[in-house]
């Protein structure tokens, strides 16, 4: 199948190169040559623009930052018309970005009105999950436009849910975001105050791992350097989940929580400790750098 993959960060990179491993035809693309470069790598083919990339794909997926990123990219920004106007009638897009609801139903809205079918298929995993494969897809759209989907999702993930209709993945990925954000600052209070009590943290994080404390940050993502081998503390919080996105997806979880008048004490207050976090300069590092803001200089 000929795919377009537009957004080649952290997730979009390994989830391109498994499509193309998986025998498909892979253009991609980004705006920064880097990125670019470490799919070449890997054997994608790198089109010169996101409208060079489209040209005859059957599907196209998306892997961008945040709401404004995926508008401007279909329905275009500062009079540059939008990708939806060189996108074949009949085609698929895939949108795995994190974002609202409401933008993922504006773009789906446009993309009908041009013969193109849309679903928001957000993923949690982590760069881990995009690069074994094994992510999780919170699916919005119709059931025939998920069933086209499925054989590509399969490539790069091992469950793939069908939330609701278009928004209703993003909606899914939001509330999950929230917990998850949460629960890294929930992880982190609780290794700094051991740490800092003469605990050994690796002994501390494998005994709450497999006591009542136990959660996927303690499973795979410690945010104590060292814990773990593979986890982004260990790697100096790079090339993980970015402090800014995890901002921006508490953003995201408040406005879901605001209209419906829904009462997230602890979202509210996780999205000020990320953002005090971000203001103090650490926004492009990965979200469990969070550790620091709480370890007494003892630890
Ligand atoms: P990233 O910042 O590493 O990558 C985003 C890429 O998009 C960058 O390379 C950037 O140059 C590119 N880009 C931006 N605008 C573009 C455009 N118009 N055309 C082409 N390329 C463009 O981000 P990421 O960590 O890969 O995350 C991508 C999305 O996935 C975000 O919405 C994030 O919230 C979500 N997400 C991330 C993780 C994670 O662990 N990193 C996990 C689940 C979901």
């Amino acid at each position: 199948m000929q795919i377009a993959f537009i957004g080649l960060g952290n997730m979009g990179a390994p989830m391109a190169i498994n499509l193309q491993k998986a025998g498909h035809s892979v253009k991609a693309f980004d705006l920064s040559k880097d990125a670019c470069e470490r799919v070449k790598a890997e054997g994608a083919q790198i089109a010169t623009s996101a409208e060079d990339a489209v040209q005859g794909a059957e599907v196209i997926v998306s892997m961008l930052p945040a709401s404004q990123h995926v508008e401007g990219l279909y329905l275009g920004r500062d009079g540059k018309p939008g990708l939806l106007t060189q996108i074949a009638k009949g085609a698929l897009i895939i949108d795995s970005s994190t974002i609202a609801g409401a933008t993922s139903q504006k773009v789906a809205k446009a993309a009908q009105a041009a013969g193109v079918a849309f679903i928001d298929a957000p993923v949690s995993g982590g760069t881990g999950g995009a690069i074994a494969g094994t992510l999780t897809f919170m699916v919005g759209g119709s059931e025939a436009d998920l069933e086209r989907a499925r054989p590509l999702l399969e490539k790069m993930g091992k469950n793939i849910f069908h939330a609701g209709d278009v928004g209703a993945g993003q909606t899914a990925k939001i509330c999950n975001n929230m917990l998850l954000g949460i629960l890294m600052i929930g992880t982190s209070e609780a290794i700094a105050m051991g740490v800092a009590n003469g605990l050994d943290p690796k002994v501390l994080s494998e005994i709450m791992r497999r006591s009542s404390g136990g959660n996927w940050a303690l499973e795979v993502y410690n945010p104590f350097p060292g814990v773990q081998e593979n986890s982004a503390a260990t790697r100096g919080y790079t090339g993980g989940f970015g402090t800014d996105l995890m901002l921006k997806d508490l953003g995201l979880a408040q406005e879901c929580a605001m209209s419906v008048k829904a009462s997230t004490p602890l979202g509210g207050m996780a999205r000020a400790i990320y953002a005090a976090h971000s203001i103090a300069g650490h926004g492009p590092e990965d979200f469990s750098s969070v550790i620091k803001m709480l370890q007494s200089p003892k630890a």
